[in-house]
């Protein structure tokens, strides 16, 4: 029981590593919020929580939208007293050859990815600053690790970048009561990968020492760990969960 009586809110948690990480930190007795576009992946995730005994607060919301996100971060406090515990997963990828990326796509991108960790970290730190104790967790990317942007995604990959940039100033600024840390996956058996072509889902297990894409538990694992006080002095850092990928 890790986070026992923990408050957690996990954003993208309406399917893959968001949901999985949800339910591991239920079973290690957090009270869990979940925020997601998607009102149908936010039900199915409550459904399956009911189902093992678990109750989630789950929130319609955009993480690239300043008050609708102040709005689920005040309504979890108001529910559920506190918030100990952020990880800001929610995250999208567009492909598209870099002659053909359009604006559009580097804003979108760049709005959920990046200002959307941002702004769920602003909302949720005063409430962590006053109980003088939070743990943040970001969700990069191993193409977000210096020489392993991808083709196609190269928006992605520079959001994903940035968010490692931005998770060591914010443990910087908001010492020494919060900690802010990343995850950095590599290639996770979830939707985002699902959709990809065969011959790109072999290249990434042919690139990973060990043999196989992440699942999602893989990652929750990792994410359980910084949120837990297993790492209460570590902050600024990223874990990367790659099975040796970045090796290369
Ligand atoms: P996924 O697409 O399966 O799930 C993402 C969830 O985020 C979805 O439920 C989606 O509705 C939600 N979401 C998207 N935009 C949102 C927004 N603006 N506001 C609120 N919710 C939003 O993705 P996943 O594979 O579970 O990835 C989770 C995180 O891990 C992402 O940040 C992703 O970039 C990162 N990651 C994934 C992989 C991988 O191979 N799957 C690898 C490295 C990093």
């Amino acid at each position: 029981m890790r986070l026992k009586d923990k408050v957690a809110l996990i954003t993208g948690g309406g399917r893959g590593i968001g949901a999985t990480t949800a339910f591991l930190f239920a079973e290690e007795g957090a009270r869990v919020g979940i925020v997601d576009l998607r009102e149908e992946g936010l039900k199915e995730v409550a459904a399956e929580a009911t189902q093992k005994g678990f109750q989630f607060k789950t929130f319609v919301g955009d993480v690239s939208k300043k008050a609708e996100i102040e709005g689920v971060m005040e309504s979890l406090v108001q529910e559920l007293g506190r918030i100990d515990v952020l990880v800001n997963n929610a995250g999208i990828a567009i492909s598209r050859p870099f002659l053909e990326k359009s604006v559009e796509d580097w804003v979108k991108t760049l709005e959920v990815n990046l200002i959307g960790v941002f702004l769920c970290s602003q909302a949720a730190a005063p409430y962590m600053l006053q109980q003088k104790s939070g743990k943040i967790i970001n969700i990069s990317s191993i193409r977000g690790i210096d020489h392993c942007g991808r083709e196609g995604i190269m928006d992605y990959s520079a959001s994903k970048g940035a968010v490692i940039n931005l998770t060591k100033t914010m443990a910087k600024e908001l010492a020494p009561y919060i900690n802010v840390n990343t995850v950095a996956p590599g290639h996770t058996n979830t939707e985002m990968t699902k959709s990809l072509p065969e011959e790109v889902r072999r290249n990434m297990i042919e690139g990973s020492y060990l043999k196989r894409l992440a699942e999602p538990e893989d990652i929750a694992r990792a994410i359980l760990f910084l949120a837990s006080n297993d790492a209460d002095f570590i902050t600024g850092q990223i874990l990367l969960v790659d099975g040796g990928f970045s090796l290369k």
